[in-house]
């Protein structure tokens, strides 16, 4: 336990890795802090959120966040973008073209799940579209840590994007491929049948050992995410090979 950590409300994973658990909706935020830059990992569900989150951030980074990374375009996930100006964004590819023609489903969506509307329509002015656009992979330098983004979808979402961070533990940040606190959520925007194939490349990246922090609820291990790819198959009739 890191004490600084755990007194600004966050969870130290390993020397350059932590999360926190935001209220609400239990969304996971992360954050990855490299000699010369500082990686976060969905910055928020509203700007209030946000900016809340970016004032702990550089608190324990030490310096400003020069990154975002958004694993999917759901709203607890990507509108608090917004309050970290001048931040390098990046997303799966496509994910900036739902984002810029689906801004009234992601308020609608926002607001449906709690948000109230005045913040919601706010944030969803102000929204950050991803500039860095990823297919495949993207080796992130920060400083004597290199991270590796990867489209590893899709599945829950047609742009989910994994973040991996090497340490004494690798950690694999999933987004919402890999949920704990309940079932994983497969809505409209889903595409259940390629969900297992995804989860079969988040395990091939990250390996048997890594530590798997999903978008919501404890952090997990790859058998963890190994029978969730089971249920998640007989669920939606994939036929094993
Ligand atoms: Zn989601």
């Amino acid at each position: 336990m890191d004490v600084r950590w755990e007194e600004e409300g966050w969870e130290r994973l390993t020397g350059r890795a932590g999360r926190r658990r935001l209220p609400v909706w239990d969304c996971t935020v992360g954050l990855v802090v490299g000699d010369e830059s500082v990686l976060l990992i969905d910055p928020g569900s509203c700007l209030r959120e946000g900016a809340q989150v970016r004032a702990e951030a550089e608190r324990l980074a030490g310096r400003r966040v020069t990154h975002i990374a958004f694993t999917h375009g759901h709203f607890d996930h990507v509108l608090g973008g917004a309050a970290f100006s001048g931040a390098e964004v990046f997303g799966a590819v496509g994910l900036d073209a739902l984002l810029s023609t689906g801004r009234e489903d992601l308020r609608g969506d926002a607001v449906r799940h709690g948000l109230a509307e005045a913040e919601a329509a706010e944030a969803v002015d102000l929204l950050v579209v991803p500039k860095h656009l990823v297919s495949g992979e993207w080796t992130l330098e920060l400083g004597g840590l290199q991270v590796l983004l990867a489209n590893v979808g899709p599945g829950h979402t047609r742009h989910d994007l994994a973040v991996f961070v090497p340490g004494e533990r690798e950690t694999a940040f999933c987004g919402d491929l890999v949920e704990e606190s309940g079932e994983p959520l497969a809505g409209p925007d889903a595409t259940p049948r390629q969900w297992p194939a995804a989860l079969d490349r988040l395990l091939a990246l990250g390996g048997d050992d890594a530590l798997y922090v999903p978008g919501h609820g404890a952090v997990v291990t790859a058998d963890f995410v190994r029978a969730q790819r089971a249920t998640l198959a007989a669920r939606f009739g994939v036929s094993e090979t």
